[in-house]
C-alpha cells in the first residue's frame, strides 16, 4: 500500500516510534529512523518487518531538541528517499515532578521534543508534501494532550500543544492532498513507561507486577496496556486512502482512560 512513499519516524530506535516505523516498512514505505541507544536491532527489526518489500531503512541521530539537527534530518532524508510523504512526530520524554519542584531545564526539554520539534518537521516537510499534493502527518500525542494527570506539568502542557498543533496542520492543508493527525495511547509499556513502574514500585515498596497493576488501575479501565503494533496499525489506516477525508482528528487509544 505504501510503496515507493518515505516515512521519517522521529524516536524510531524503542517502543511507539519502533512500533509505527515497523508497520509503515511492512506495508512497502521506506523509512528513516532516529533517536537514541542501538541502532543496529532496530534496523534490523524494520528491515525484517519490510522483507518481501522494497521498503529500505537509513537513520539519522538528529536530536530533536535541536532545530539544526533536524533541518539536517531532513536534507539527509531527501538525499537518501527523494522525499519524506509520511511524517511521524513520535520523539517524546517524560518527568514526573510537582510544579514547584519541577527542573526548569527538564520542562525546556519536554516542551522542544514533545512539542516544537514537530513545528520544525512539519514546516519542513510541508512544502514538498503541498508540491506533490499528498503527504501524511501523524503526530503522536497521549491521552495528555486530552485530560491532565498531576505531577506531569510539561508533558501534559506539551501534549496538549501537540493536538492544538494538529488541528492548525490539519485547517492549513484541508483543501489538499495532506492529512495530519494525532494519535493519542494510553498506557504503552515501553521504556518510557517502565521508569514509572520502577519508581512506582520502589516508592511503595511493592513488586513490579504489583506496580504494575496499580499504574493500570489507576487510569486505564481495561487493564491492559496498548501495543506498539495496535497503534502501528492505526497509522496505517491514516495512511491509506480510506482516510483521506480523516483531517484534524486527536484519536485515543487508551483502553477506555478518557471516556470516564
Ligand atoms: P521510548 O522511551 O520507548 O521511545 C522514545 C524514543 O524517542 C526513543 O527512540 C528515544 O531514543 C527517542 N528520543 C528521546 N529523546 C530524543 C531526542 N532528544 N531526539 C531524538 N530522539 C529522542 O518512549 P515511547 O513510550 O515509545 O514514547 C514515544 C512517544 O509516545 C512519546 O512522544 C510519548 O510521549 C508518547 N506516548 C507514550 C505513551 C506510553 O505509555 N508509553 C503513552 C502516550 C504517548
Amino acid at each position: 500500500m505504501l510503496k515507493g512513499k518515505t516515512a521519517l519516524v522521529t524516536g524510531s530506535t524503542s517502543g511507539i516510534g519502533l512500533g509505527i516505523a515497523k508497520a509503515l516498512a511492512q506495508q512497502g514505505a521506506n523509512v528513516v529512523l532516529n533517536g537514541f541507544g542501538d541502532v543496529d536491532a532496530p534496523r534490523a527489526e524494520v528491515l525484517a518487518a519490510g522483507h518481501g518489500t522494497d521498503a529500505q531503512v537509513a537513520y539519522h541521530s538528529a536530536d530533536m531538541s535541536r532545530s539544526a539537527d533536524i533541518e539536517d534530518m531532513f536534507q539527509y532524508s531527501v538525499a537518501q528517499f527523494g522525499a519524506v510523504d509520511i511524517l511521524v512526530n513520535n520523539a517524546g520524554i517524560q518527568h514526573v515532578a510537582s510544579i514547584e519542584d519541577f527542573p526548569v531545564e527538564r520542562w525546556d526539554a519536554i516542551l522542544a521534543i514533545n512539542l516544537t520539534s514537530a513545528f520544525h518537521t512539519t514546516r519542513l516537510a510541508l512544502p514538498a508534501m503541498k508540491a506533490a499534493n499528498w503527504g501524511r502527518i501523524i503526530n503522536v500525542a497521549s491521552v495528555h494532550g486530552l485530560v491532565g494527570s498531576a505531577q506531569k506539568s510539561a508533558y501534559v502542557a506539551a501534549k496538549h500543544g501537540v493536538v492544538g498543533f494538529t488541528k492548525v496542520t490539519a485547517l492549513e492543508t484541508a483543501t489538499t492532498g495532506i492529512t495530519c493527525n494525532a494519535i493519542c495511547p494510553g498506557w504503552v509499556l515501553t521504556p518510557l513507561v517502565q521508569k514509572q513502574v520502577d519508581a512506582k514500585a520502589q516508592a511503595l515498596g511493592i513488586s513490579n507486577e504489583e506496580a504494575t497493576k496499580l499504574l493500570l488501575g489507576e487510569k486505564e479501565p481495561s487493564m491492559q496496556f496498548t501495543t506498539p503494533e495496535e497503534l502501528g496499525a492505526l497509522a496505517v489506516f491514516f495512511c491509506s486512502s480510506a482516510a483521506n477525508n480523516v483531517r484534524g482528528v486527536a484519536w485515543n487509544m487508551d483502553g477506555g482512560w478518557t471516556a470516564q
